[in-house]
């Protein structure tokens, strides 16, 4: 461990389609000592992604039985498939000293503000609807029930940002990311 010092969790939530994990990806590579936290699910494997390295795609029966052996620290059904994170991941990372980067849903963090109050929770927001619902459609991941699905989500999923200590708005991709690193930069 580095002085003895332990690393904090930085947690970022927002409606699907914002931006979290083309932001998540950005902060990877420019803050240094952190690692990304990845979770674990059961939604099909979209174009592109890898397993192990976006998430570690699962069975549902695989999943329960994680559930059972305790393996995470929090775990959601979310849009109809279930995501959990790793207790032993982050806590062996934070106990090292280094920093640990999460993009999970609003009902997630919030047990993780509990658990880990000296975390940095961030709420990403749209700039609008029109703009979430074009980024999906850009996307191009989802059929159109799960599109809708997730848009109709954004009103409860908003609920939430009251929780957060940090709101920012993903307007452009380079200006988010700089707002992140100085949060993490200050705190850490
Ligand atoms: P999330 O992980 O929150 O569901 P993604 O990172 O997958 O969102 O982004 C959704 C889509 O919007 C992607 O096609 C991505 O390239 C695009 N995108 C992300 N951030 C921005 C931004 N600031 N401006 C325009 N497009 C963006
Ligand atoms: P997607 O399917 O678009 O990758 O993610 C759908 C939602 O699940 C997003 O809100 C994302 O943040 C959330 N998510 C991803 N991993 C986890 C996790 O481990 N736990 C929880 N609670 N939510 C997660």
């Amino acid at each position: 461990m580095l002085n003895n010092k332990k690393g904090k969790l930085i947690v970022i939530s927002a409606p699907s389609g914002t931006g979290k994990t083309t932001i998540c990806k950005e902060i990877i590579k420019r803050v240094k000592n952190i690692k990304y936290s990845v979770s674990t699910t059961t939604r099909p494997i979209r174009k592109g992604e890898i397993d192990g390295k976006d998430y570690f795609f699962v069975t549902t029966e695989e999943f329960k039985n994680l559930i059972k052996r305790d393996f995470f620290v929090e775990w959601e059904k979310v849009y109809n498939h279930y995501y959990g994170t790793s207790k032993k991941f982050i806590n062996d990372t934070i106990s090292r000293g280094i920093n640990c980067l999460l993009d999970i849903d609003v009902k997630g963090s919030k047990v993780l503000m509990d658990k880990y109050p000296d975390g940095i929770f961030i709420f990403l927001i749209p700039p609008s609807l029109d703009e979430l619902r074009r980024r999906l459609l850009m996307r191009n991941t989802e059929n159109k029930d799960a599109l809708e699905l997730r848009l109709k989500k954004v009103k409860e999923e908003m609920e939430y940002k009251k929780y957060y200590k940090y709101i920012i708005m993903n307007d452009k991709i380079k200006d988010t990311v700089n707002k992140i690193v100085e949060i993490i930069n200050k705190n850490v």
